[in-house]
């Protein structure tokens, strides 16, 4: 079993996850040849280690990312081109601000046209078959269109904490994530950069680019930007944070439609990738993920969360039941979201998912 730094536990929507190393997480660990082969600082560099990161490799190399066909046939170039457009009155997301980016103008997400990125690294915190152990190659980008109140990486989210990149520069920022060998692009906070990825993605294409494309979003996403997104896709990652409007419009800007928005957006997701199942070597490759961030005082509504995704989706839907909830940013201004989750209110979240029916649970923290 490798060590793992708290630190590289820290999810990327900014939880951490190493907090509370749950049975699931480490089962799979376990199970993981690759871990469960690695690592100790006295073994061969060239005999175990290698052996196994060729077989990866191998494993690997039958998989071809969804965008690839869309690219060889100028259809992924002409998708980016059409969401580039929409930005000319911006509706990428459910603000539906109707500014143009393009001329410079910006929308409640505070992004122009003008790209900008936090930070592009491998990550280890994300979900386990995302990580693997090479990491997941996430991709930070500036700013935010639900802006929640208890955000936890608010500096870059609320504050534009990042730099000014081009197309070609972040086309290089996958490239070079898959030269350091990460199992995946995992773009964050990416819906009102949606067009910069996808056009970022077709030169990263043609120079050689092969990760599956994880979409690692907050849900919230219209289905009409969806489709366009369709076959460019591997991994949908979205979080369902409230199963109440109320809830959605007081800790996430007036996002009151955030329930009905983002169950019609899960929908179209599975409908394009499906349930994630992960290859042989335990790397997710395509597929819906679900992450659910349970909230104190039940904000987050998660009886009613599971009950819809066992009622509207397979029972084996991957879902996450996050329990790393921190009253970060402004949290500490509303008394129900001041504190972290409770042994028991993560329990009985566990407890409601399983009595849902659903059977694809990662469970984590201190159940
Ligand atoms: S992406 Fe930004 S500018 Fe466009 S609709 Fe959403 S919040 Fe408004």
């Amino acid at each position: 079993m490798p060590t793992l730094s708290r630190k590289k536990f820290l999810c990327s929507c900014g939880y951490l996850i190493g907090s509370g190393l749950g049975t699931g997480m480490l089962a799979w660990l376990a199970n993981c040849r690759e871990h469960s082969q690695s690592k100790s600082a006295n073994d061969s560099p060239t005999t175990k280690n290698n052996t196994l990161t060729n077989r990866t490799i191998k494993m690997e190399a039958n998989f071809e990312p969804a965008y690839l066909k869309l690219h060889r046939t100028g259809e992924l170039k002409k998708r980016g081109q059409q969401l580039w457009e929409i930005m000319r009155s911006c509706q990428l997301c459910p603000r539906e601000c109707e500014v143009n980016r393009i001329e410079g103008e910006e929308g409640f997400c505070r992004a122009s046209a003008q790209l900008e990125i936090s930070s592009h690294n491998p990550h280890f915190g994300e979900e386990a078959p995302l990580s693997g152990r090479r990491g997941s190659g996430t991709i930070f980008f500036t700013n935010c269109g639900l802006r929640c109140v208890f955000c936890i990486n608010w500096e870059i989210s609320h504050g534009g904490q990042g730099a000014v990149r081009s197309l070609d520069e972040l086309a290089q920022m996958m490239l070079h994530l898959q030269k350091i060998g990460c199992h995946n692009i995992n773009v964050v906070t990416p819906t009102h950069y949606s067009p910069h990825i996808v056009l970022a993605l077709d030169l990263a294409a043609a120079k050689g680019l092969r990760l599956p494309l994880v979409y690692n979003t907050c849900g919230w996403e219209k289905v009409e930007i969806l489709k366009i997104l369709d076959g460019i896709v591997d991994i949908y990652l979205p979080d369902f944070k409230y199963a109440d409007g109320k809830m959605a419009d007081k800790y996430s800007a007036g996002a009151e439609t955030y329930p009905e928005i983002t169950k019609a957006a899960l929908l179209e997701m599975h409908r394009q990738v499906g349930v994630a199942k992960p290859a042989s070597n335990g790397i997710m490759q395509r597929g819906l993920m679900i992450r659910h961030l349970v909230m104190p005082n039940n904000v987050s509504g998660t009886k009613k969360v599971v009950e819809w995704i066992a009622a509207n989706l397979p029972r084996d839907t991957y879902v996450n039941i996050m329990s790393q909830y921190r009253p970060m940013h402004q949290a500490h201004a509303y008394p129900d979201i001041a504190r972290p989750l409770t042994r028991q209110e993560y329990s009985n979240a566990v407890r409601w998912a399983k009595e849902a029916g659903l059977t694809n649970l990662d469970i984590q923290g201190f159940w």
